[in-house]
Formats: C-alpha cells, sequence, structure tokens
C-alpha cells in the first residue's frame, strides 16, 4: 500500500498492521533445515503455505529450494493430519532418498493441535523411517513471532535432536549461525579457519545455496552441517550463537543437554560488532588474532576515514530484523550517520533495550519499534513526517525509496529483485567494507544528479 498524502497526526494503530516488516515462521524452519546436509524440509500444512515458503527462500536466493509438504485437504483439516504425515514420510524416504527430514509444522496444523513428536514417533514404530535415516521437528506457528523465530526454533531442534555429550570435551568450538546469507555462514568460517580455531558450524546453508552451475543438478548439494558433526556439537568446548533472537534458544538447549558453556554475541556487522566477535572466537578457542585479521579490519577503518564527510550526519531509515539492525544501527552510530527510524516486525524486548544502549545519546531524536505495528507502513509515515537521506531494508522498501526518491539500499531479507547478497557478504570487516561501498554508491550517485560540480571535484 503507498501512501499519497502527508501524515500529520499519526495515530496509534493498536490492532491492525499493514505491510508487516517480516514473514512467516515456516520460511525460517525451511531456510535453517536446508543448512543441514541431505536434509529435505517437510512443511506439515497445505501445499499453499509450502509453495510460498519455497518461492520465498527461491526468489530471493536465486536457488531452487525443494521442500515436501503434507498437502492438507478438507479431511486433515478436520481431523488432523497424522495419515498424511506418516504416508509423506514414507514415500519421500522411497522417492526422494535423503539423509533427514525436518517437519516443520503450520498456522493449520498448530490450529488443529497435531502432535507431531507423537506422529514422528508412531512412523518410526511401524518402519518407515529407514535405519540410519532421520526425522526430526521443530513446531513453527506463524501466528506468534515471525521467520526469525521459525529460524531458531529449528536450530533449537538440532541441539535438542541431534547433539550428544560424548563425555570429553574436544578443542572445537560450536559456531551457531544465525539467520545470515550463505556468503556469509562461508565469510565466518573464512575467519575462524584464519584465526585456526577448530569449529563447527550449524546450520551451515553455504554450497547449498549458493551453489555453483556444474551441469549436473545435485538434489542435495555438498553443502550443510553433517549428522556426525551436529551430534559433536555437544562434545564441543563451548558455543558461540551469533545473533540473539536466532541462536540464543539452541545455546541454552546445548548448555543444559550436554552442558557445552556458551556466549551469544551480535552477527558481525559493522565494526563493533566485528570485534566483539573475533575477540569471542579468539578467546572461547583460544587461539590469537592473527596479522591478517587486524589488517582488514585496518582497511575498514581507512575507508571510514577516507569517505567520512559524505557520511556524517545523514539520516537513515533502517527495517528487518532485529539479529541485523542491532549491529548494523551500532555500525552506523560509528560511522556518524543519523539512524532515526526503525522498525521490526520481529517481537522482543531485548529490542527496545539495544536501541536505546546505542542510541540515547548519539541521535535521541530516534524512533524504533518491533513486534506488533511495527510495519512498513509506520515506516513511510514517519518518513513522510520528516524525511531521511537514505533507506537500508529489504526489498519491501522499494516503494518508499519510489515515492520519495530517496537513496536506497538492499540489505536483509528478502531481497527479491536485485542479485548479489547470497555470494558477497557483509559480515566481519570485508563485509562493513561492502556495505559501505553500496551505502557510498547510492550517497554519490544522489550528490552526482544534483551538483554536476561535485562528480567534476571527484574526477579531479
Ligand atoms: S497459513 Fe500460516 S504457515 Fe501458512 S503461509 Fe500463512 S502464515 Fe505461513
Amino acid at each position: 500500500m503507498l501512501l499519497r498524502h502527508t501524515h500529520k497526526d499519526i495515530k496509534e494503530r493498536s490492532a491492525l498492521t499493514i505491510n508487516p516488516a517480516k514473514t512467516c515462521q515456516p520460511v525460517g524452519a525451511m531456510y535453517a533445515a536446508l543448512g543441514i546436509h541431505g536434509c529435505l524440509p517437510h512443511s506439515h500444512g497445505s501445499q499453499g503455505c509450502c509453495s510460498y515458503h519455497r518461492s520465498a527462500l527461491t526468489r530471493h536466493y536465486k536457488e531452487p529450494v525443494m521442500a515436501a509438504t503434507s498437502s492438507f485437504t478438507e479431511g486433515a483439516s478436520v481431523f488432523g493430519g497424522q495419515a498424511n504425515l506418516l504416508t509423506a514420510i514414507d514415500n519421500i524416504f522411497s522417492i526422494y532418498e535423503p539423509e533427514i527430514i525436518a517437519v516443520h509444522s503450520t498456522c493449520l496444523s498448530e490450529t488443529i493441535g497435531d502432535d507431531l513428536n507423537q506422529i514422528i514417533q508412531k512412523a518410526r514404530d511401524e518402519g518407515k523411517v529407514p535405519l540410519g535415516k532421520h526425522v526430526f521437528h521443530a513446531n513453527t506457528p506463524s501466528y506468534v513471532g515471525s521467520h526469525v523465530t521459525g529460524f531458531a526454533n529449528m536450530v533449537k531442534s538440532m541441539v535438542t535432536y541431534f547433539s550428544e555429550s560424548g563425555g570429553q570435551k574436544t578443542d572445537m568450538i560450536n559456531l551457531i549461525s544465525g539467520w545470515v546469507e550463505p556468503s556469509d555462514m562461508r565469510e565466518i568460517k573464512r575467519i575462524a579457519k584464519l584465526m585456526k580455531a577448530k569449529a563447527i558450524m550449524f546450520p551451515d546453508t553455504s554450497d547449498v545455496l549458493d551453489s555453483p552451475m556444474t551441469g549436473k543438478y545435485e538434489f542435495y548439494p555438498k553443502g550443510g552441517t553433517t549428522i556426525t558433526d551436529l551430534i559433536a556439537t555437544g562434545s564441543s568446548k563451548r558455543s558461540i550463537g551469533i545473533g540473539y533472537w536466532a541462536t540464543n534458544d539452541a545455546a541454552i538447549a546445548l548448555e543444559n543437554k550436554c552442558k557445552v558453556r556458551f556466549d551469544v554475541v551480535d552477527i558481525p556487522i559493522g565494526l563493533r560488532a566485528t570485534d566483539r566477535f573475533i575477540q569471542q572466537v579468539s578467546k572461547s578457542a583460544e587461539v590469537v588474532i592473527p596479522s591478517e585479521i587486524s589488517e582488514e579490519r585496518g582497511r575498514l577503518i581507512d575507508l571510514i576515514a577516507d569517505m567520512h564527510q559524505y557520511l556524517y550526519g545523514k539520516r537513515v531509515a533502517l527495517w528487518g530484523d532485529p539479529d541485523q539492525l542491532i549491529p548494523l544501527v551500532e555500525f552506523l552510530v560509528d560511522i556518524d550517520m543519523k539512524p532515526v527510524y526503525i522498525v521490526s516486525g520481529t517481537p522482543g524486548k531485548y529490542f527496545e533495550q539495544r536501541m536505546s544502549e546505542i542510541l540515547s545519546k548519539k541521535v535521541p531524536e530516534a524512533k524504533y519499534k518491533n513486534g506488533q505495528g511495527a510495519d512498513m507502513y509506520l515506516m513511510h509515515q514517519w518518513i513522510k513526517n520528516e524525511s531521511v537521506d537514505l533507506l537500508l531494508g529489504n526489498t519491501y522498501g522499494k516503494y518508499i525509496s519510489r515515492d520519495e526518491k530517496t537513496p536506497y539500499v538492499r540489505m536483509g531479507f528478502p531481497i527479491l529483485d536485485r542479485v548479489g547478497h547470497s555470494y558477497f557478504p557483509t559480515v566481519g570487516y570485508m563485509g562493513a567494507i561492502r556495505i559501505l561501498e553500496k551505502i557510498l554508491g547510492v550517497i554519490m550517485d544522489k550528490q552526482d544528479l544534483e551538483s554536476p560540480e561535485t562528480r567534476f571535484e571527484l574526477v579531479m
């Protein structure tokens, strides 16, 4: 919905959401499940839900996303979906031959009250799960939370189902990945390797949703965390959860189940969040920070210093997922930009606390909101009342950008109308350089258009 007129007096809406800044839980559960090697996600609900979740992921990652469905019809909606799921498990193992089926529920099956635990156990008892193969599940009712909640629930279920304590702790650490791009997961692994930290990352969608074209289609690409590694997470000496919303529950579950102590850090987006992540890896894995990492940091600082005059005081509006928004807003404040409007459809009180910590001193005029009522309509209202210099968020900001003629950088999930996000990381110091390159590109493009002399001066 587009706003065609200025709203001077904004009345608080108490119930209605217009253009939500989130999507539904099973999308996140499906994405997380794809981060296990040889796993076929299964949507326990109607075909329409599964088609939507698959298409949301396919359009963002530009890769075919395979998933099965219980294909509910009127009968299943009334009597429950047990028969459908039992048949599905049987068919999936005989036809598609996955190592694992990761079942997630949908609004409909949650409303009916299907007991997935009991149904899956029945499938095992009836011999529908071949020896050495696995079926596990996460409950993902979409009328609470968001796609991030669904991701978190599926990651927690990986721990509940697979992690095993081997008695003795190994010298490995677990990197519990939050919702980031496959390119980001690859970058986090590169950083860990540079630091000589022995790590198991789960889930891991690199080489699954960014796999190369080889001429031969692989139903189960080579990437993804293996079952062996998932089991071994219970013996690791320490875990690092990367992103509070997406990983905190899994980290707690792993400590409770296998006594693996943990720390949860922000996704390493920008300068200070990356500093904290690197320090945490150094501490948890007991490794030193190599000069290559310090040099990458130095290059980022150099770029910030070189281009500071284009960034200083620019007003920014952001929307998306809290785990990304928190370090991103902190980064913008660090480079003297002004993140003035921030919305996230994902609920959770921690959002307000962190935003207040980051913004209250340096950008006291900032408005931020998450959960109920924090939608793109509210964002547009704020922008109508006082404009911004830059929009930073997923695809759904393009209408605001078009209406307000405001420079716009796409970041987050989903990005349906651009490419690159699944290939170029935005985490780590190199990722921060990429974010800056994109921001500076649109800001300087606008200056060029408004003042041809600026372009001339730059060329000179
Ligand atoms: S019915 Fe629920 S699970 Fe299905 S697409 Fe809609 S919000 Fe998602």
